[in-house]
């Protein structure tokens, strides 16, 4: 089972790695994806990216229609609009806040069959998206909030890790 990294952890902070040659890792990115996926389940999220699991790759997975998707290599080909999103990140816990997201995205991505293929994305699975197009490229969505509000988070991280090793002990 993966560990969801927290930050301050720098990994959350580099972007990551284009996969190359996807068909021949075609099994060992089927294990990464639904060990992902499992994991996002599990603690109830829409979407995990491979870093935000320490792993260095450009791909997430996500809960889009109560759907698993597995996006490889994606890349944003159009955002449009704009929207007010609520978020929360498994990697900034205890905390959310109001950002903003397009309201459409046109994505392009790789299947795990190697596949090339193209989806737009409304509403809050745009904000999904958006969100986990960040983390790629070690974006967070606290770094749009004002400096004030991401030393809260940063405080409400810091509870949140004291309460889980008072837990664990
Ligand atoms: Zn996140």
């Amino acid at each position: 089972m993966y560990n969801i990294l927290k930050i301050p952890n720098e990994k959350l902070r580099r972007p990551t790695a284009r996969i190359e040659k996807i068909e021949e890792q075609k099994e060992t990115l089927t294990s990464i994806c639904s060990a992902m996926y499992e994991v996002l389940n599990k603690v109830g999220g829409v979407g995990l990216a491979a870093n935000q699991v320490g792993i260095d790759m450009r791909l997430f997975v996500a809960r889009i229609d109560n759907k698993p998707y597995y996006f490889l290599n994606p890349k944003i080909l159009e955002e449009r609009g704009k929207q007010d999103s609520m978020e929360g990140c498994l990697s900034v816990p205890n905390f959310t806040s109001k950002v903003v997201r397009p309201a459409e995205i046109e994505l392009l991505w790789t299947t795990i069959e190697g596949e090339i293929k193209t989806e737009r994305f409304k509403g809050f699975n745009a904000c999904i998206v958006s969100h986990e197009m960040g983390h790629l490229e070690g974006r967070l969505f606290i770094d749009y909030l004002p400096e004030f509000k991401q030393q809260k988070a940063k405080k409400k991280v810091e509870i949140w890790k004291r309460r889980q090793r008072k837990q664990s002990s």
